[in-house]
């Protein structure tokens, strides 16, 4: 159960000769007379399900049930959750769902040369974060806080975890509802659903094509603009995940400081990307690597994606104003604006 993502990007992403007629996610005007949508909030966000087919509203309102239940395992805020009395205790023997993922989770940090850590928990707890009590660490505070970074300090003994420091946390944020989309999906599937759409958070897992057969429009945001988009991507059976500062931020004497930190440093990251978009098959993975890339910035995104690019493609955002998209999903992408494709 160690490896929860690893599979191929398949060549499902489908360049369609209908794009103006395949509108169904972006408008809502969903042809098929059996679509059934439930909304509902969970892991501090509004999520969404629609579904089709003949057992529409009883798959879906079982997925909700499935991302309610991960969201009582991994939340960092609720006392009853797994995570918070792992971190509240310093030690815990894990349940074997929330071991594979911790495991996933070190795979990515490992893969991103730590780029991505779910040790950055005391630094997000520091910044304000889970309270919204905000504040700015000091440089000694910082300094203090990063000694208790990194998934290295983490011993695992069988299922049974220590932290190696007094203080250490773990806070799986960052991949949370990736996971909880791909665990929505396989529930949908076991209820008999093939066509729906997952939007947990803007985490979207498109499953399966759309009711007639087509690809999904999925809309990437605009960074800049709430109500614009920076692109459109057409998939089928695929996650696509963004992570941008724009989510989650607060402001002091002018300077905006947002929720992705750089677990080298301690701030936010900023490495000149607004956003970092993920396509591929695993929601968990798609998640992971759209927090590791944004941490990254673009040249070391670009090269991350060009040792790796059998596993995802992606859309970069960048803040002197260019669109990057891998070749992967270049013919599927689509703009008002231009962009560039990077082979
Ligand atoms: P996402 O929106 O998926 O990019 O995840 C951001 C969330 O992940 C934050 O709100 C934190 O809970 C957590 N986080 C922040 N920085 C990191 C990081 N460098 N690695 C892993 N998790 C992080
Ligand atoms: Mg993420």
């Amino acid at each position: 159960m160690r490896r929860l993502f690893i599979g191929r990007r398949p060549s499902s992403v489908i360049i369609s000769l209908f794009v103006s007629a395949a509108c169904l996610f972006l408008c809502g005007c969903a042809g098929a007379g059996s679509a059934q949508t439930v909304e509902f909030f969970a892991m501090d966000t509004v999520m969404r399900v629609t579904t089709y087919g003949k057992n529409a509203r009883a798959a879906a309102q079982a997925a909700q049930a499935e991302v309610t239940r991960l969201d009582a395992l991994l939340s960092v805020e609720d006392p009853q959750s797994e995570i918070y009395r792992l971190n509240a205790a310093g030690q815990a023997e894990l349940s074997g769902e929330t071991a594979a993922l911790l495991h996933a989770a070190l795979d990515i940090t490992e893969m991103s040369g730590g780029a991505f850590d779910i040790t950055v928990y005391p630094l997000m707890k520091a910044w304000g974060f889970f309270s919204g009590d905000y504040a700015v660490p000091g440089e000694d505070e910082l300094r203090e806080l990063l000694a208790l970074v990194g998934s290295d300090k983490l011993i695992f003994e069988g299922e049974r975890l220590n932290f190696g420091l007094p203080g250490m946390g773990i806070d799986l944020g960052a991949i949370a509802k990736g996971y909880a989309s791909d665990r929505a999906a396989e529930v949908l599937a076991e209820n008999g659903v093939s066509h729906a759409m997952i939007s947990l958070g803007g985490n979207i897992k498109a499953v399966g094509t759309s009711p007639e057969g087509r690809p999904w429009r999925i809309a990437i945001r605009d960074p800049l603009d709430a109500e614009a988009f920076a692109g459109i991507v057409l998939v089928s059976d695929m996650a696509v995940v963004t992570s941008g500062g724009y989510e989650r931020y607060f402001e002091r004497n002018g300077t905006r400081y947002h929720h992705i930190l750089d677990p080298e440093s301690g701030m936010p990251a900023q490495k000149g990307l607004l956003s970092v978009t993920i396509v591929c098959p695993s929601g968990t993975l798609a998640d992971g690597l759209s927090t590791a890339l944004f941490v990254m910035g673009e040249a070391d995104a670009l090269a991350f994606w060009h040792a790796h690019k059998e596993l995802f493609d992606a859309v970069l955002v960048t803040d002197d104003g260019r669109t990057l998209v891998t070749s992967g999903i270049a013919e599927a992408f689509s703009t008002e604006h231009g962009f560039e494709v990077v082979r």
